[in-house]
């Protein structure tokens, strides 16, 4: 068994500090876990992944190279290089981690519209998960959406019991933060809170079903100032490693449902398993992302992003997560840090490259389509029928962040306005030839159209862009 730890791969980006920890504190107790089941492992350190191949085939003279298929398309091209390269057969099988093949989102969902809800009721049925005996949905609907989303208590926090989490004190960890100090990096780190190896996997998946997952649904979209994971599972680590099958974990939490979990929250979990992820796995394959940029959107990725500092509560918090542990939750990914960049101007590759080196769970297949295709609208619309954009007064109305920060979710005009409600009605206005033939954004358009303050919130956006962009927010 080969593994390479490639000096390149680990120095691409200025990943955060947690993410090294976690990917390859996760392949050096695999190997440990193979050598102690018999295996001969060659664990390795090259300055590229081609190189540490290379150099062992020339070593030990294999038969033959077997390789799971690649989670990326530069995965794809450096096998494809190895097969030139080398005297021996190379032989790709399917892909670790995931239920679908690439190129099989197509052909599920034959000539019928890229939807996200179409190829999930599929899902459903194929895997036969959270389907009566005719085919229909257990619960009488395939989404739940309407009874998961509310805003947060008025509590301190969501009072959810803790999730699974590594000791603190792991000694492998401790010795991987030193060991890669030295390079650029995100973050002070200091916080794994995804697991790195199966045993850890299984017992973050059973400490998520028996505890957590009764109150994933009603706050899956809520974020609050003093909870950094609500009821979220923070198992996309381990999905992403291969630790677990997503298969697995969602027939097991479907089978919580006859221990009494409510059907909402099993129902959006499930949907977040094989539809979200399996969906945009799907997407990944479908198209080049590199490119997209369908709003010409040029602007860098917000100073605040990078380590500079900034006012506003909810981005403070978000990346509050992102310094410690590499991970904020998915409507911070998406309402906070996605939004902003959205409503900025981000260019959607940077904005990728930013949020691959954030957090400690990003890989090419799935940041791109979350990235460029929900978060930015930058593929023009094909994933998403509209794109993601929201002022402060959905920040406020899901959040108690809104309730200490200096800034006014209501105002876009003004010192005080809210930074995400300037850029809401400027970003509606910048792209009033598009979004106008977009059905889906009538009635923001409408209502763009009755404001009386559009230089105002001209003259201000450009004020909170250039503060943005020097980190002076
Ligand atoms: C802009 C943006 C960037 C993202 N970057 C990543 C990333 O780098 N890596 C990553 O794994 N996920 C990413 N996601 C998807 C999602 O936000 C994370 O999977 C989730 O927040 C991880 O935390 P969790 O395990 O606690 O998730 P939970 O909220 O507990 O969700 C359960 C699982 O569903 C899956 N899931 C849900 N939504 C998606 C989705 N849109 N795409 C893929 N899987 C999904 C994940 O495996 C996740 O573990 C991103 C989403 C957005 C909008
Ligand atoms: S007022 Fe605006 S910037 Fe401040 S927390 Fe609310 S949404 Fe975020």
């Amino acid at each position: 068994m080969l593994m390479v730890e490639s000096d390149h791969a680990l120095a691409r980006l200025p990943y955060n500090r947690e993410r090294r920890v976690l990917v390859i504190g996760g392949m050096r107790r695999l190997a440990d876990r193979l050598r102690r089941d018999g295996w001969a492992v060659d664990l390795r350190r090259a300055p590229t992944l081609f190189a540490g191949v290379m150099a062992h085939a020339t070593e030990e003279q294999p038969d033959r190279l077997v390789v799971a298929h690649p989670t990326s398309r530069s995965g794809l091209a450096l096998v494809r290089s190895l097969a030139d390269a080398l005297p021996v057969p190379v032989e790709v099988r399917e892909p670790v981690g995931f239920i679908t093949r690439p190129g099989e989102l197509d052909e599920i969902l034959g000539k019928r519209a890229p939807r996200m809800d179409t190829f999930y009721r599929d899902m459903r049925r194929r895997l036969d998960i959270l389907v009566d005996s005719h085919g229909d949905p257990v619960g009488g609907a395939w989404s739940m959406d309407k009874e998961n989303r509310k805003p947060p208590p008025r509590t301190r926090d969501l009072g959810a019991p803790a999730p699974w989490l590594p000791p603190a004190d792991d000694p492998l960890d401790a010795s991987l933060r030193r060991e890669f100090a030295p390079l650029p990096e995100v973050g002070e780190g200091g916080e794994r809170v995804m697991a790195a190896d199966t045993d850890e996997a299984e017992a973050a998946l059973d400490r998520f079903i028996e505890a957590r997952l009764a109150g994933f649904g009603p706050h899956e979209d809520a974020m609050m100032d003093d909870d950094w994971a609500m009821a979220h599972s923070l198992l996309s680590g381990p999905l992403n490693l291969g630790l677990l099958s997503p298969e697995r974990v969602a027939r097991r939490v479907a089978d919580a449902l006859g221990d009494g979990a409510p059907i909402a929250s099993v129902e959006g979990f499930v949907r977040q398993v094989i539809g979200w992820r399996e969906y945009v796995w799907g997407w990944y394959w479908k198209r080049t992302w590199r490119d997209a940029n369908a709003l010409g959107a040029e602007a860098p990725v917000p100073a605040a992003l990078w380590g500079g500092t900034t006012r506003m509560r909810c981005v403070q918090v978000a990346m509050d997560g992102i310094h410690r542990r590499g991970y904020s939750h998915h409507i911070q990914r998406l309402m906070v840090l996605g939004t902003l960049m959205l409503l900025r101007g981000t260019e959607p590759w940077a904005a990728t490259r930013w949020f691959q080196a954030a957090h400690v769970d990003g890989s090419a297949w799935v940041m791109a389509p979350n990235v460029i295709g929900m978060a930015l609208y930058a593929d023009g619309g094909q994933m998403m029928t509209k794109p993601y954009a929201a002022s402060g007064a959905y920040i406020n109305r899901m959040s108690n962040h809104c309730r200490s920060c200096p800034y006014d979710p209501k105002s876009a005009t003004g010192p005080d306005a809210c930074p995400f409600t300037t850029l809401y009605w400027d970003f509606l206005d910048r792209h009033r030839e598009r979004l106008g033939q977009n059905p889906r954004m009538s009635l923001s358009m409408r209502n763009l159209e009755k404001r009386q303050d559009i230089p105002a919130i001209r003259a201000r956006a450009r004020e909170v862009m250039a503060a943005l962009d020097t980190g002076v927010d």
